[in-house]
């Protein structure tokens, strides 16, 4: 299943992302999957907790958004978005177009939980965690 080894490769990411913050625990990780990727959400959703069983990641709620396809036209140069089965240009309505995006895997998002750290602000805040937000991109 080519959905495991990418939900491999993502978890992979999102572990080295959250040792890079210090995080105990990843919130929600928010994906966006191109149209054009040959990735079935449903099956990234099924293969994400086999991989992320007993890693930092575990509890972690896999969000799949879909990207949009934006194309740049190569007769008229505007930029503009596309549906999978028809790469015209919004502009002109040529067909001469390259892709811009829409065949990605993106990490749009994550949630981790921070210890907080700083001692000093401690005493105004009830919270002990923090969520921060990172963002990779994965071409695949
Ligand atoms: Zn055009």
């Amino acid at each position: 299943m080519h959905e495991l080894s990418i939900c491999q490769s993502l978890l992979n990411q999102v572990e080295g992302i959250a040792r890079q913050y210090g995080a105990r625990a990843v919130g929600r990780v928010l994906l966006q999957v191109g149209p054009l990727s040959g990735l079935e959400p449903a099956l990234l959703q099924s293969a994400w907790p086999l991989v992320a069983a007993g890693t930092i990641a575990e509890t972690a709620e896999l969000v799949i958004e879909a990207a949009a396809i934006r194309v740049r036209c190569l007769d008229c140069d505007a930029e503009s978005t596309a549906t999978a089965n028809r790469l015209l240009c919004g502009a002109c309505g040529g067909y001469h177009t390259r892709l811009l995006s829409g065949d990605e895997l993106l990490l749009a998002r994550l949630e981790l939980s921070i210890p907080d750290a700083d001692s000093a602000q401690a005493k105004d805040v009830s919270a002990t965690e923090s969520t921060r937000e990172a963002s990779e991109t994965t071409h695949v």
